[in-house]
């Protein structure tokens, strides 16, 4: 992953020789300076509102805007793991075909099913509340 892809307003303030504080005027304080700071460390992720701001005073190229919309994507990815992960985290190494346990939910706190497929060894994790979460 290049540096682009994961601080892209971090580098279309170094592309444009603005500091931060520079870009805070620049775009009528638009968005706040510290929310500006957060969305440059990639603390925090740009919204489309923001970008449409920064579009609007910057004149982002093609490229920029879909490098800020990709950390949308990527922070959509890695919950999305981490998820899958704590997930997985709950099946019991021993768990055989046709076994199930009952738990809690990570997520929610409801009853959380796990079980093994008798017929083909595929592994189900279903929510009570929120249903199917992870089959494979
Ligand atoms: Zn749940």
């Amino acid at each position: 992953m290049s540096k682009a892809d994961t601080k892209p307003l971090n580098e279309i303030i170094k592309k444009r020789n603005l500091t931060l504080r520079d870009l805070y005027f620049k775009i009528n304080k638009e968005i706040g300076l510290a929310r500006l700071s957060d969305i440059r460390v990639a603390r925090e992720i740009i919204t489309d509102r923001e970008i449409k701001i920064l579009d609007k005073y910057l004149d982002l190229t093609e490229q920029e805007i879909e490098e800020l919309e990709d950390m949308k994507i990527n922070k959509i990815l890695i919950e999305n793991s981490d998820k899958i992960n704590n997930l997985l985290s709950l099946v019991p190494k021993d768990l055989k075909s046709g076994e199930f346990i009952i738990t809690r939910c990570p997520n929610c706190d409801a009853k959380l099913k796990i079980a093994k497929s008798s017929m083909n060894g595929h592994l189900w994790i279903i929510c009570q509340k929120e249903g199917v979460l992870l089959c494979q």
